[in-house]
């Protein structure tokens, strides 16, 4: 991995488009072997991955205008950070494997390129939800800006939607503008256990209440430590008042369809849960599926000892497992059953001894492929990794 100086990344980007030579952009480097496989140059096994490490200052805080600007390479930890010194924050969860207090969370570019989301969207949507302005290197080194850095003026290609996800596959991100959010002042969470039928009835109560949760996320039996799945309750607000009078109205509701109901700090529960499970995962899947066929994955066979942990408003998440507990095979009928559902599932990261293609090919493939020879027509980018495209050629 190799980290230029700021002044050295476009004439270095400019260079490699010279040589035609594959390379990989890189964050931190945390996650870059998740997903399938990228190529190298011929005749050398690893790319060339290229790190933002050094683009790692934070251009602009308005707080007034409620916008942060930062260079790629800052990490989500210290951008926290300094945004909760003023009273902010960027209402994104910690990445997967980040551990209890975001030590691993990589870089705020890295997060873009991966474009996932955990169960705050329910309140604060997706990241690319989050992400108002961009600035870029395209292959050839040629830099190019997209959107503003004030939530209201984004004019021209949209290319902060085309960028999240692109897992380094257009180009290289150098800068972004995001939204920022006060620190919300009170917060209050119920963890709500019981047979799935009754869940997803409170799921919809809880969806319509007056005060939308800051999240509503599905747990599988296997993470509740039960016999039965939950449903992870976390309210914010500026008035105490209001939680407390919400959660008691979702108390109530849950106690009269017979579920188990237990308060708590949810941020002090999902810390637990992250450092219980820091680093333990062979299987790391992404999932979704239409919200309301939740409790059918839930409750599939398939699913049985399965780790997972999904936004229940949206449907999407992530599920973990150990190798023992889940052979490929499964993981195959359950990526099935997310199609049959109306969703997906990826694999982000895999045992050795399995050979799953990370994602099938979706339906838009010849689109992702026109943009993609647009963007980087020697395709030198995280070659053989092209979100929607099954380029292993394996049939899931
Ligand atoms: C709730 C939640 C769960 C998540 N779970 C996962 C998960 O399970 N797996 C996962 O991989 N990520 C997950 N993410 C995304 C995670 O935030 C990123 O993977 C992480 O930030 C990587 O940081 P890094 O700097 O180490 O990036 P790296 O590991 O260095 O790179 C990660 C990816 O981003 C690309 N990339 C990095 N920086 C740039 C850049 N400047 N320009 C273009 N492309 C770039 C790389 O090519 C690579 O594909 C999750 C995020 C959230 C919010």
């Amino acid at each position: 991995m190799i980290c230029p100086e700021p002044s050295a990344l476009q004439e270095l980007v400019r260079e490699l488009h010279r040589q035609a030579r594959p390379w990989l952009p890189a964050g931190s480097g945390s996650r870059l072997h998740w997903g399938p496989p990228v190529h190298g140059a011929p005749g050398e096994q690893e790319p060339l991955v290229l790190s933002t490490g050094r683009l790692n200052r934070l251009v602009e805080h308005c707080s007034g205008d409620f916008t942060v600007t930062v260079q790629a390479g800052l990490p989500l930890k210290q951008l926290q950070a300094e945004l909760a010194a003023a009273g902010q924050w960027l209402a994104i969860d910690w990445p997967w494997g980040s551990g209890p207090i975001g030590e691993e969370s990589g870089t705020v570019g890295g997060l873009i390129a991966r474009g996932l989301a955990g169960g705050l969207r329910q309140r604060y949507l997706g990241v690319r939800d989050q992400l108002i302005g961009l600035e870029l290197l395209r292959a050839d080194g040629t830099r190019a800006r997209a959107g503003g850095k004030v939530v209201k003026n984004v004019a021209g290609y949209d290319l902060m939607r085309l960028f999240t996800g692109s897992w380094g596959s257009l180009g290289l991100i150098t800068e972004l503008t995001l939204r920022t959010y006060p620190l919300p002042r009170h917060r209050g969470g119920l963890l709500l256990r019981g047979p799935l039928p009754a869940l997803e009835t409170l799921r919809r109560q809880c969806l319509a209440a007056p005060l939308m949760p800051q999240r509503l996320d599905w747990w599988s039996e296997a993470l509740c430590g039960g016999e039965h799945p939950g449903l992870l309750l976390a309210l914010a607000s500026v008035s105490r008042a209001a939680i407390e009078d919400q959660l008691q109205q979702h108390r109530q509701a849950a106690e009269a369809l017979g579920l188990q109901v237990e308060s708590l700090d949810p941020d002090q529960l999902l810390a637990q849960e992250a450092q219980a499970r820091r680093g333990q995962a062979d299987w790391l899947l992404q999932l979704g599926v239409l919200p309301a066929q939740a409790t059918s994955l839930l409750a599939d066979p398939a699913f049985a000892g399965v780790h997972s942990c999904l936004a229940a408003g949206a449907g999407v998440g992530l599920a973990w497992a150990a190798a023992t507990q889940l052979p490929s095979h499964r993981v195959q009928t359950l990526r099935r059953r997310c199609k049959a559902l109306g969703g997906t599932l990826s694999v982000l990261q895999q045992p050795p001894s399995a050979s799953l293609a990370a994602w099938d090919d979706s339906p838009a493939r010849p689109v992702i492929e026109a943009v993609k020879r647009e963007f980087d027509p020697l395709q030198q980018l995280a070659r053989g990794r092209l979100p929607g495209v099954n380029q292993a050629g394996v049939s899931a």
